[in-house]
């Protein structure tokens, strides 16, 4: 069951038949799930498909309208956000520009027992997480925006909650400095254990942080699963499109045999297929790192089919081809990692390729 926890771990978020309605609007239609105790959790789908509005539910800034929310193991009816084992960390993460580096981090602790040095002791070490040691003193409005993250980070982290909800925490960062604070902040949910729940609409992001990651359309789980199992397996066409690039080619059926345009006939047993999703005819799906096209006569013991380059696009590690299949129209879209002495084929050269009927998964509404 892709909802429960995962083996080994204790449920610590546990939402069943959550709906929400704004007037009209319906938000949430229908949300069961369970994260486990520790781990490092994802909600990623398309502006608008209600994870913002998810994570604001856990929060206790929302109330539902229907369902159940358990946070360890206490049922969060009525409980309000300051009360509950959970932190949010906010997109916008307001850093008060007129206090210190170390007063914005001791922030929560200013009606907290214990002496002054023992918070001292405890922002020290708040800051040392994240990579601030000695910054204290410093001005909050000197920061850079990859610094003022870890500020917003160690401020939540302070407070020892069971649960940190982070929204979009890094979408105002450029991607150089995002995608070193995803290794930063994965690192750090491992060290200190705490539950992470990330709200993203960055597929990458959330396949290189989480350990599952529930992928959302409009107000529904689409997919529950961990990142390989998503990549490989996704459960539908639509999460297939949105996770990684996928070639959809159409497909036709005659008994035990379908005929994939442009690659050919293969046996209909054995080969995976998504759940019907009820649109659309019949399509295999490849992922474009699937295919590789042969150098002139490089022998091989995977199947082969012919067709002509149209585009390359030179990423420096991966060079990426369109290339027509003999017999269809549409490109397929081919990644092949640069290697010496592996030359980058230009526009209209003809290619012979490479692909295994294991790496196809068959999508439709009527299988
Ligand atoms: P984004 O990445 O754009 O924030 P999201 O997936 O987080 O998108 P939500 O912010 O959860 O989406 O919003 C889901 C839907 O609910 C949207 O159509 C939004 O307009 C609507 N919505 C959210 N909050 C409210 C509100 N307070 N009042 C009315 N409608 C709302």
């Amino acid at each position: 069951d892709a909802e429960a926890a995962p083996a080994g771990r204790c449920p610590i978020i546990e939402l069943s038949g959550a709906h929400k309605h704004f007037g009209d609007y319906h938000a949430l239609r229908g949300i069961d799930l369970s994260v486990g105790a520790g781990e490092f959790f994802s909600l990623l789908g398309p502006s608008g498909c209600g994870k913002t509005t998810l994570l604001r539910t856990i929060a206790g800034f929302e109330a539902l309208g229907a369902g159940r929310l358990v946070i360890g193991g206490r049922d969060m009816a009525g409980v309000p956000p300051n009360r509950r084992p959970t932190n949010m960390v906010f997109q916008s993460y307001a850093i008060f520009p007129h206090l210190d580096v170390g007063q914005n981090v001791g922030f929560g602790l200013r009606r907290s027992e214990g002496s002054r040095a023992q918070k001292a002791v405890r922002i020290g070490e708040a800051l040392e997480m994240v990579g601030l040691a000695g910054y204290e003193r410093r001005g909050a409005q000197a920061l850079s925006g990859g610094q003022r993250q870890r500020v917003a980070l160690a401020r939540a982290l302070i407070l020892r909650p069971d649960v940190l909800l982070l929204d979009e925490p890094l979408s105002a960062l450029d991607k150089k400095l995002r995608e070193q604070m995803q290794a930063e902040l994965r690192r750090l949910q491992r060290q200190v254990g705490i539950t992470f729940v990330l709200v993203t609409h960055d597929q990458e992001e959330a396949l290189i942080m989480s350990d599952r990651v529930a992928v959302m359309f409009e107000g529904r789980i689409a997919q529950l699963a961990g990142p390989q199992e998503l990549y490989r397996h996704p459960a539908s066409r639509r999460v297939a499109e949105f996770i990684g690039m996928m070639n959809f080619l159409p497909v036709i059926a005659t008994g035990d045999t379908l005929e994939i345009a442009g690659l050919g006939r293969v046996p209909r047993a054995g080969l995976r297929s998504a759940a019907p999703d009820g649109q659309g005819p019949p399509e295999a799906g490849i992922r474009p790192e699937m295919f590789s096209i042969l150098y002139p006569g490089e022998q091989t013991g995977r199947r082969t089919a012919q067709g002509t380059v149209r585009e390359t696009a030179f990423y420096g590690d991966m060079t990426y081809y369109e290339v027509i299949l003999d017999g269809t129209e549409r490109p397929v879209t081919i990644s092949m990692k640069n290697m010496p002495g592996r030359m980058i084929l230009s526009p209209g050269t003809q290619a012979r390729i490479a692909w295994d009927a294991e790496s196809v998964t068959l999508f439709s509404a009527a299988w």
